[in-house]
């Protein structure tokens, strides 16, 4: 392999930095400017020019998906295999170094890695042994307290003492999880880092050992390391190592996880002889796109200084649409999508990103309605959340009782105080009985009235009952709100810190969404199922469709988050209105909205070749109807780059002021209604036309009932008549 084989596909800054011999440096530059690009080769230029061998050079990447590209690449660029190589995440590498020192670093060889669910698990049994009310102490705060101490290096010891008793409190059950870690050879994702960290830090003689291994370490996506991954990076290295690390402090996204932009300062402190190369030509987006990104970005305070600009074509402006709700926003999506695979594209070119994960719900409804593979990048389908499938198994228990899966998903969620035994015993004696587990719950309420145990079943088939009582319900809507309370989901799930918690907490305001919408439609006239047992099958059918793998060609959505480092020729960003994006919580917090902007960045420049933002005028999410102005960030693209798409009709109603259109344009379907009509239909009453789609049996209207809510109805159905 020659010099000129891996420096002829790079610019002069490009090369400058894979040619420099300087032996630490920072490459600090915007989106797309092959930043992940230098880092790959230079990996190449070390082995194949310089003659260090591969398991010498440490590169440390984002994600493990970015690792295994990272890895091909190279391979591809040298032309061999490279299993062995230390190419990964933080948390990968370092599994790896203490797996191989585990004596020096005090763990039994077999140690376990938790995750976050078994770690949750540990610290509650933690809790009881030591006495503590879960109720009044949410084990999911002292695991975020847990963590949080961790990725700041903190061991008990080190937690200064003139705290509150909160973090007292916290602090203790910190120390006793951390015995029964030790005792138990269990070791949770951020003892991984700070374990490595102390490993490296008392060990001379291993630290001079990895710091004369690794003869190079590179950093991708820098920007984001936090406190704990900072310091093992200078462990690493020592203080004369070699060193690069790249980032763009403009795609900082993840400061409520504790990381630290100021890292990038820290290192040219750390290290005053690094040297400091900006890249300035973005390659992967149409200048529109540039400038409308740019034209963001440039709103924020205190950046650090850096040009971006491309030599690609102008190509297209950035398209803005107004939706009428986000059924309309998800519908436009689509067709735009299935017309980009008309004209020759590819479904995975094509990439949904939005800011709250519960948005994926609408969107996915939409995608799945039209047939198409689609893939949540990083994350999990709406119907196969762990909070929405709670949801689902209260209402499965009120349609059958008898649902043993439905009954042990939920019978300690929230938590009831049923601990194993006494499950173990329920399963016995349902065995025995050749019962349900409902049914022997009952029983043994029956027999047996005193106990804390028996009082709790008698507590969950009070409320199952109770819930029961309106399963028979047209309103869908109405008895998911009903469900939700009454088992106090929202309230357990809510009690997750930050922003797990409260995606969870949106994901089920929006099942109320979902389900108010929702007018199921029997297979034919015999068909006997009632509304929710209608929608448990859907729902059960949908999450059932096993998400397209990843090199099946599909659709892929993402929240903004997970989109860093990627990029697509189509994208859309979904939701662009305020309180949503930027989000509600970081309006009035200028530090908070400067990270939703930067995020806002990071999403913009994913898009290669076409850019739509979307936003809705009136949205359902999280069960309730907003209508929120367009968001600031669309407001911050100037006019020239950015163009709104009209609609091709457009007629006012006098009653409800507001307008109903036909969506995209050309497709009209044949209903026997316009829009803006009023009808009547004979259970909901009157409304208005609002929307239609599909043509013959399968032409449905959007009706807006006076009653309230709007709904979609099969028109041969239906029996709407016009007023
Ligand atoms: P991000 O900030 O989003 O992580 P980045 O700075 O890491 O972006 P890359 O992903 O490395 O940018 O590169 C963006 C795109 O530009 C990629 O498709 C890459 O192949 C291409 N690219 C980078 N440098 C060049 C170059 N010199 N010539 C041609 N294409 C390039
Ligand atoms: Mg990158």
């Amino acid at each position: 392999m020659d010099a000129n084989h891996i420096l002829e596909s790079l610019n002069e800054a490009q090369q400058q930095a894979i040619k420099s011999d300087a032996k630490q440096s920072l490459i600090l530059a915007g989106a797309g400017s092959g930043k992940t690009r230098v880092i790959t080769h230079k990996v190449a230029w070390l082995s194949s020019i310089l003659d260090i061998n591969p398991m010498s050079i440490m590169t440390v990447t984002f994600t493990n998906k970015a690792a295994r590209e990272m890895r091909g690449r190279i391979e591809g660029i040298l032309g061999e295999q490279l299993q062995t190589m230390w190419c990964g995440t933080f948390h990968g590498l370092f599994h790896r170094m203490l797996k191989m020192h585990w004596q020096e670093a005090g763990l039994i060889k077999s140690f376990a890695i938790l995750d976050g669910d078994d770690q949750l698990r540990v610290i509650k049994r933690v809790m009881k042994e030591m006495n503590i009310d879960l109720d009044q102490w949410p084990p999911s705060q002292v695991q975020w307290f847990i963590n949080k101490q961790k990725e700041e290096g903190r061991r008990k010891a080190k937690i200064s003492s003139n705290n509150s008793y909160l973090e007292e409190k916290m602090a203790e059950i910190y120390e006793s999880y951390q015995a029964v870690c030790e005792a138990e050879g269990l070791v949770d994702f951020a003892e991984i880092l700070l374990r490595s960290y102390e490993l490296l830090n008392n060990n001379e003689g291993l630290r001079d050992h990895y710091q004369r291994r690794f003869e190079y370490v590179l950093v991708d996506e820098f920007q984001d390391t936090n406190e704990i991954q900072y310091l093992l990076l200078r462990q690493i290295v020592g203080p004369d190592g070699c060193i690069m690390v790249v980032g763009d402090d403009d795609q900082s996204i993840y400061s409520w996880r504790g990381a630290k932009s100021g890292n990038i300062k820290r290192y040219t402190k750390d290290f005053p002889k690094a040297d400091v190369i900006k890249l300035e030509q973005n390659y992967r987006s149409t200048k529109n796109i540039l400038s409308a990104a740019n034209s963001v970005i440039k709103n924020n305070p205190s950046r650090m200084a850096k040009e971006l600009w491309s030599n690609n074509e102008e190509g297209e402006m950035v398209k803005v649409y107004r939706a009428f709700n986000e059924r309309d926003e998800a519908k436009f999506i689509v067709d735009i999508i299935k017309d980009w695979v008309k004209e020759g594209g590819c479904l995975s070119e094509c990439a949904i990103i939005y800011r709250s994960n519960a948005q994926s719900r609408s969107l996915e409804d939409s995608i799945l309605r039209a047939e198409l593979p689609y893939r949540i990048y990083g994350g999990v389908r709406f119907y196969e959340r762990a909070e929405i499938k709670n949801a689902l198994a209260y209402a499965r228990l009120a349609v059958d009782r008898n649902n043993d899966a439905a009954f042990e998903r939920v019978i300690n969620v929230p938590t009831r105080g049923i601990g194993a035994k006494t499950m173990d015993n329920l399963r016995e004696a349902a065995r025995q009985a050749d019962s349900s587990l409902w049914q022997a719950a009952e029983e043994m309420a029956k027999a047996n009235s005193s106990g804390r145990a028996v009082s709790s079943f008698q507590t969950f088939i009070d409320l199952i009952n109770k819930i029961a009582t309106h399963k028979d319900t047209e309103e869908l809507g109405s008895f998911f709100t009903d469900l939700i309370e009454a088992s106090e989901l929202k309230e357990f799930h809510g009690k997750e810190p930050g922003e797990k918690g409260r995606s969870r907490v949106e994901n089920l305001e929006e099942l109320i969404t979902a389900t108010s919408n929702y007018f199921g439609i029997g297979e034919d006239d015999t068909d006997e199922r009632t509304t929710l047992e209608l929608f448990l099958d859907q729902a059960a059918l949908d999450a059932g469709e096993t998400q397209a793998d990843e090199s099946e060609k599909a659709i892929q959505l993402m929240t903004l988050h997970s989109s860093k480092g990627l990029e697509f020729p189509l994208v859309f960003i979904a939701g662009c209105e305020e309180g949503l994006f930027p989000h509600q919580r970081s309006m009035d917090d200028a530090g908070q909205l400067a990270e939703e902007r930067r995020l806002c960045y990071v999403g913009m420049t994913r898009a290669m070749q076409r850019l739509y933002m979307t936003h809705a005028e009136v949205r359902s999410l999280y069960g309730s109807d907003s209508f929120s102005p367009v968001s600031r960030f669309i407001k911050e693209i100037p006019e020239e780059l950015k163009y709104e798409i009209r609609l091709a009709a457009e007629k006012e109603h006098p009653d409800q002021g507001f307008k109903p259109r036909i969506v995209g344009g050309t497709d009209v379907a044949d209903t026997p209604f316009a829009l803006g009509d009023r009808v009547t239909h004979n259970m909901f009453g009157e409304g208005i036309i609002l929307n239609y789609e599909g043509q013959g049996d399968n032409a449905r209207v959007e009706v807006n009932f006076d009653s309230g809510g709007s709904k979609w109805l099969v028109v041969s159905y239906a029996n709407l008549e016009k007023v």
